[in-house]
């Protein structure tokens, strides 16, 4: 069977007439590794899989794949939240140019919400979690023509309308990820990603509350020498990239610390030297040589630090301490690695106070200024799949149905549902923050070394012109008993005049 994959890139329609490509898939740091994933898995069981890279295209256009549209048996579409309004239009795209092709979709969205979408929009199936094998038992059974209740992680409409959960099965173990063959980069765009993007290991251990990312409270890494092979059977693909790069897009790639030092020993053996971009937790560094081992593979590491306080800390439920994150900075920069770093805070959690916010901003602050690891401060997005997400949906407050259109972390409602604080302490914030980066640019005129974004809903709803309040308004009424003869077209300028930006906070890989 012919199947065509689509991956959709995470798009905003603001201040453009059509969608353009925003946040991490605009810089296009790594390949969609999922969806490469499957193209590989499904080519070994002898299918023909077209990958329709949109984020390589950094369009939300299907059109100039109608030739294998044309002719396929089955559409794959993958969606995280942030880029589901992207697949919203490549669905009804889909269904003008090929309305009688089934249409499969797979990612996070589509996982948490399958009811919802099988009973909203024009698609067949939607396989819930791990995909590997179900996309498989999936088109086996479209070419059959049989019927689809034994395939695994399946929801789908009965013929009374009815959506059907065909049961979950086993989680893939850490060596059956292993065997999966690897996907295949070599008709990447030269020079278009920044680098590659290869799987290690699969969920993490712990259950942050703000976390939405899948197979939480589980953790799968595949053995250190296999996850070795397929890197080393990868390297030499990365010279199509711009930075030589290897993005390994675990969700926490150091969990297992003496499995790192083993993939490093092997590295070492092997005279291998890639250059890896990573996430890890700061309890992770500390294990005894850890930092050192990895250092000479590190092209950057995101180090998930979320808060400036332990209160917060503990309700988050990470496992790690302001004393951990303050330790594993020191080690870095003992170590010459804090140049790398970025340690990534959340600002604005639904319990969290002015106070608090300030706390966070000021230990971050600190770190920058004593251990020179450059910080990210971002704040708080109702994303769904976290645990306070779900407490928000239970007390009413947020649903599946917000995240359809483009801009979705634009509405207010949305926003103000999860950070508590008013509009004025956001602004005044983003104003000390602000002061905080041009300091940071005295020390280091070339980097930024504070990332961060004033909401856009604050910044379009309540601009900081309309925060403050004129003692009197006899001169506004004066200028309305004598309006100006020529009237000017009114200029919603959503950022206020000050130099703070909206843009997403995004790590540093090769700035
Ligand atoms: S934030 Fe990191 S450590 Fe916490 S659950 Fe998510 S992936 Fe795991």
């Amino acid at each position: 069977m012919k199947v065509l994959l689509v991956a959709p890139p995470i798009m905003d329609d603001l201040f453009w007439d059509k969608p353009q490509a925003i946040a991490m898939d605009a810089v296009r740091e790594c390949p969609p590794y999922g969806v490469y994933l499957l193209q590989a898995v499904l080519r070994q069981a002898q299918h023909e899989a077209i990958v329709a890279d949109l984020i390589a295209d950094g369009s939300d256009q299907i059109e100039p794949y109608l030739k294998d549209l044309q002719d396929c048996g089955l559409v794959g579409i993958a969606a995280t939240s942030m880029s589901w309004p992207t697949a919203v239009s490549v669905i009804i795209q889909l269904r003008k140019l090929r309305p009688d092709v089934p249409i499969v979709l797979g990612g996070i969205h589509p996982t948490m919400f399958d009811y919802y979408i099988l009973n909203t929009y024009q698609v067949d199936y939607i396989v819930r979690g791990e995909g590997e094998i179900a996309i498989q038992a999936l088109c086996a059974a479209l070419e059959r023509g049989d019927g689809v209740e034994n395939v695994p992680n399946l929801s789908w409409r009965d013929r009374s309308g009815q959506v059907v959960r065909n049961p979950i099965g086993p989680k893939l173990s850490k060596t059956a990820l292993g065997d999966f063959p690897l996907p295949d980069f070599s008709s990447l765009p030269m020079k278009l990603y920044k680098g590659l993007s290869i799987e290690s290991s699969r969920g993490c251990a712990f259950d942050c509350s703000f976390c939405s990312t899948s197979y939480r409270k589980t953790w799968r890494g595949m053995p250190a020498e296999v996850f070795v092979d397929r890197l080393q059977q990868m390297m030499p693909q990365a010279e199509r990239t711009q930075l030589d790069m290897i993005h390994v897009i675990d969700d926490e790639f150091t969990m297992n610390p003496k499995r790192t030092l083993e993939i490093t020993e092997i590295f070492r053996k092997r005279s291998l030297t890639p250059t890896l971009v990573f996430d890890s937790r700061a309890t992770d560094l500390l294990h005894e040589g850890l930092i050192a081992s990895i250092a000479p593979y590190t092209g950057q590491f995101l180090v998930g630090a979320e808060c400036g306080y332990d209160e917060g800390l503990l309700k988050i439920g990470k496992g790690t301490t302001t004393q951990i994150l303050e330790d594993a900075a020191r080690m870095l920069h003992k170590h010459g690695l804090s140049g790398q770093a970025d340690f990534s805070f959340v600002i604005g959690l639904p319990w969290e106070t002015a106070k608090e916010v300030r706390q966070t901003c000021a230990f971050a602050a600190h770190l920058f200024a004593t251990y020179g690891v450059r910080i990210l401060l971002q704040w708080y997005c109702q994303i769904p799949g976290s645990r306070l997400w779900e407490a928000d949906r239970d007390a009413g407050l947020v649903n599946e149905a917000m995240y359809n259109n483009y801009g979705f972390f634009r509405d207010l409602y949305l926003f103000r549902a999860g950070v508590k604080l008013s509009p004025k302490e956001i602004w005044q914030i983003s104003g000390l923050v602000t002061s905080l980066q041009t300091m940071s640019r005295l020390q280091y005129p070339d980097r930024t070394m504070v990332e961060y974004g004033h909401p856009e809903p604050i910044a379009l709803f309540y601009p900081e012109e309309v925060m403050t309040r004129h003692p009197d308004g006899l001169a506004s009424l004066r200028e309305v008993a004598m309006p100006e003869k020529t009237l000017q077209p009114i200029r919603l300028d959503p950022v206020s005049s000050r130099a703070i930006s909206t843009e997403r906070p995004l790590r540093h890989i090769g700035a």
